[in-house]
């Protein structure tokens, strides 16, 4: 088994400076202590062991210059050197080392400012994305997987993401020394600013990728298929982790933010889990009764019974003919407010009829008042039909008969609506 490169062991270029060796050798040491992986700690302990040996090579400018020129053969060569390492391991302890790091880590504090500052990579999170996605209301009730495309940008294949040539390298900021800001004295004041050339990282490359011109990312076109949920509403939006833009030389993904717009349906209408739809039924249908068939977001007509006088306006409830909710439980109803279609230019027999009709009706309502024991108030008396006894039991209470047998008149019992609670409400 060939043994790993100390650089890479580190997760460092081999251009680092000696404190950005520092810091990562801390922080992995901090990640691969034997006490802070007690579920596999055979495995964190050769992590560990690796790491340390690694360090040790690299933190001494001579070492490192040797590893440099012979790799690892530089120790093997000379017998005793740092090849000692291995054999002295046998007694580590992860513990002196630890608390070690924490000492090297509070000693640091003290350093410059602009040494601290410089710790800051070249690395840089992708910005989030957001996405305008509409659908139809059909899609919101079925749920659906659209294919969106978008422009973005990904990781660069050639220098993997680094934005580091073949031939680049990783150099200390010129114009900062590395330290990210520029310090200018103005009058009285130090003035401190981020470096430009390096934009405050105190890095810059040296023959960058020429294929993203060092940002380790391209704007490219992108196409994903998103899961969009039963019931979803307009106005929400789903985040999709890391699906936003890539980061700047290797730096973590954005998000990706899918705002939903549900389209304005032709004949629903929503309301939360709750589906409104005008019906308009022939007028001879709302004074006699009758079925109309309503149609439903599945495209399954329902029957609804029309129960004779329904007013203008008047609202029945289709139960769980609605949207199911994006957080489950029932399905919401469906609301049928009732229309009503006056015919216009009616035949001259229609017209007689309709005019025998008044005439009846009159009668009717004049009956009905002389049975109440009321005064008889003329023909252009208005109706008492608020003060009648008589229920309309049609409106009393709901029965929901499904596939009733229904003939004639017999339609009263195979009701299968009731009263909803906004009937009123409905607006025009
Ligand atoms: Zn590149
Ligand atoms: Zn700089």
């Amino acid at each position: 088994m060939s043994k790993r490169d100390y650089y890479e062991i580190l997760s460092v270029t081999r251009e680092v400076s000696d404190s950005e060796l520092k810091k990562s050798y801390r922080k992995l040491a901090m990640k691969y202590h034997p006490d802070r992986n007690s579920d596999d700690t055979e495995k964190a302990e050769k992590k560990f062991k690796e790491l340390n040996e690694a360090y040790e090579v690299l933190k001494d400018p001579q070492k490192r210059s040797a590893y440099d020129q012979f790799g690892h053969n530089a120790f093997n060569q000379s017998g005793g050197g740092f090849g000692g390492f291995s054999g002295a391991s046998n007694g580590f302890d992860f513990s002196d080392m630890f608390s070690s790091i924490f000492e090297e880590f509070s000693g640091d504090q003290g350093s410059v400012q602009g040494r601290r500052r410089r710790q800051s990579s070249m690395k840089a999170q992708g910005e989030d994305l957001r996405f305008d996605l509409e659908i139809a209301l059909e899609d919101a009730f079925n749920g659906t997987k659209p294919e969106i495309k978008y422009s973005t940008y990904m990781g660069c294949t050639d220098c993997s993401n680094s934005g580091i040539g073949p031939e680049g390298k990783i150099l200390e900021c010129v114009a900062c020394q590395g330290a990210g800001v520029v310090r200018q004295q103005k009058g009285f004041f130090l003035m401190e600013q981020p470096c430009v050339s390096c934009q405050g990282c105190g890095q810059t490359i040296q023959n960058s990728c020429s294929s993203c011109s060092g940002q380790g990312r391209l704007r490219k076109q992108r196409s994903i298929s998103v899961n969009i949920p039963v019931g979803v509403d307009d106005g929400m939006r789903i985040r999709l982790n890391g699906e936003g833009e890539a980061g700047l030389r290797g730096g973590s993904s954005g998000d990706l933010y899918i705002f939903i717009h549900v389209l304005p349906h032709e004949i629903f209408q929503r309301e939360d889990k709750n589906l409104f739809i005008k019906a308009k039924i022939p007028m001879i249908t709302a004074i006699l009764g009758g079925t109309v068939d309503v149609p439903t977001i599945e495209n399954k007509p329902v029957e609804l019974v029309i129960p004779a006088g329904t007013q203008y306006g008047k609202s029945f409830c289709i139960d769980r003919k609605g949207i199911s909710s994006i957080k489950g439980g029932k399905r919401g109803d469906l609301i049928v407010e009732m229309h009503i279609d006056i015919p216009q230019n009616i035949l001259h027999e229609q017209k007689e009829i309709l005019e025998k009709f008044e005439e009846l009706e009159i009668s009717r309502k004049s009956l009905d008042e002389d049975q109440d024991n009321k005064p008889p108030k003329g023909k252009s008396g208005s109706s008492k039909k608020g003060k009648r006894k008589k229920k309309s039991s049609l409106f009393n209470r709901s029965k929901k008969v499904w596939g009733a047998a229904r003939t004639g008149i017999d339609w009263m019992n195979a009701l299968i609506f009731r009263m909803h609670p906004i009937f009123n409400r409905i607006n025009e």
